[in-house]
């Protein structure tokens, strides 16, 4: 489960040698709780690309009081906003451009750059809105080698709140691992934001598969958020998931989700115990991997029972009876579910089938449910991978290098907590710009 390009003496060896090796960036991360702190130690400008941007103004009104403003002519940076939400046409996309070229010289490594496009509202603005995605996507690839991440947030009559929210994100050193991603904030709850200390206090929480990889880091962060976790797991992995339980003061639930009465047990016992579900995280994945002309019936049917209808027959139970209002969900999907991977037809349809079903819970019933689809993943569900493989998974990407569970967690404790509240639909890959499916 590590890295060996990360190893600080093979790092040595390859220098003093001269080796080409593709020496991957450390990232900083923070996976300490939300505090003010996440913010203030990073020196972030805020860069708007016309006079008349007024929504862009706004978010900045907001964000003023967690962030250590800074500007592009006086220092270098750790963190930028750049707003293309004024630009209307292609003659204005010079200033666009010029700022986000000074933005780029003056950032330091690690950085984070969050871009922010509109949906426009004729031909012209609705093309240069576009293009600037494409863009973002570019610079991406462009400044990874440095560890700097670039994401893109798409506004849609979006409350300047839940911008500013999701912008906290990204511009955090808990968003490390997540580069080249478009998300569109199409929700809008607009509530206030309220301190960001113990975001999800009061909450209960359930995460299937938590026992061990990103479930358990997942478990970790949302009671590292003042969340109670209920950790449901199956019989066998009864060690792991009481210790995690003690460490968390979480609760555990060992059952296999996809046996009869598991999913009207956990929804009873949530009832009896808590009152109401606040948060469900769908984690529990199994592979069978085979060629689609080797696989047996049992292959395809174990996974498509595990990795989704179990998933969903957990929400719909909640749905029916025992979810507060507005509850989040997250289902974990998989990069593979939208590029699809040899020997995994029956992962990778389980994959894109958990981005549809989350897709269709915001836009059928407009729950804030969002897919995570993570890249390659230094756990043991990815250790036991051909070394071809996974130095494959961990070089074909922007960042050149396998992420932890806890970027995983990280992405969606923020999908579990109100600094998400413009975000549902969608889905969010956590993956390190990995070139599969980008
Ligand atoms: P993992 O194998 O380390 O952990 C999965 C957990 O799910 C285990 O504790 C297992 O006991 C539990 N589980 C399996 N079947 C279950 C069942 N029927 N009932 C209850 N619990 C069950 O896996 P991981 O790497 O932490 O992956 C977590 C999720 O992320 C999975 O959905 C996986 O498909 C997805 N994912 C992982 C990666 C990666 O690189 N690790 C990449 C993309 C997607």
């Amino acid at each position: 489960m590590s890295d060996f390009l990360q190893n600080p003496m093979v790092k040595q060896i390859a220098k003093s040698l001269n080796l080409p090796l593709p020496i991957p960036a450390l990232l900083n991360r923070n996976n300490n709780a939300y505090s003010k702190n996440e913010w203030q130690t990073k020196k972030t400008a805020i860069v708007t690309t016309s006079d008349e941007d007024t929504e862009a103004q706004k978010i900045i009104q907001i964000l003023k009081p967690y962030i250590n403003e800074s500007s592009l002519y006086q220092e270098n940076i750790d963190a930028v906003v750049i707003s293309g939400l004024a630009i209307d046409n292609i003659e204005m996309s010079v200033e666009f451009f010029t700022k986000a070229q000074l933005a780029v010289q003056k950032l330091n490594k690690n950085a984070r750059v969050v871009v922010l496009s509109k949906k426009g509202n004729n031909a012209e603005s609705i093309t240069i809105q576009k293009s600037f995605e494409g863009f973002s996507r570019a610079l991406s690839k462009e400044l990874g080698k440095n560890g700097t991440t670039v994401n893109h947030l798409v506004i849609k009559d979006t409350p300047a709140e839940d911008v500013a929210r999701a912008i906290l994100f990204f511009i955090s050193d808990k968003s490390s691992f997540i580069t080249g991603q478009v998300i569109v904030l199409n929700n809008n709850y607009a509530t206030a934001i309220q301190s960001t200390n113990q975001l999800l206090s009061g909450k209960t929480a359930i995460v299937t598969g938590a026992a061990r990889g990103i479930g358990a880091a997942t478990a970790t962060f949302l009671a590292r958020e003042g969340a109670k976790v209920i950790i449901v797991d199956v019989p066998q992995a009864e060690e792991d998931a009481k210790k995690l339980a003690e460490e968390i003061n979480g609760d555990v639930l060992l059952m296999d989700i996809t046996q009869e009465n598991a999913v009207a047990s956990i929804q009873k016992h949530v009832i009896d115990n808590y009152g109401q579900l606040d948060i469900l995280i769908n984690n529990a994945g199994i592979t069978r991997d085979k060629t689609l002309a080797k696989m047996s019936i049992a292959q395809w049917n174990s996974i498509m029972q595990v990795n989704l209808k179990a998933a969903m027959n957990l929400t719909e139970a909640f749905i029916a009876k025992g979810f507060s209002k507005n509850p989040k969900i997250v289902g974990l999907a998989s990069i593979s579910g939208i590029a699809g991977n040899v020997g995994q037809t029956n992962y990778s349809a389980s994959k894109a089938g958990m981005i549809a079903f989350m897709n269709t819970l915001f836009v059928e019933k407009g729950l804030m449910a969002n897919a995570v689809a993570p890249g390659f993943i230094e756990t043991k569900m990815t250790e036991s991978l051909p070394l071809f493989v996974k130095e494959g998974g961990r070089r074909l990407s922007t960042l050149k290098q396998g992420g932890q569970p806890e970027d995983v967690a990280e992405l969606i404790t923020f999908l579990s907590s109100s600094l998400s509240d413009g975000v549902a639909g969608q889905v969010i890959r956590v993956c390190g710009g990995s070139m599969i499916g980008a």
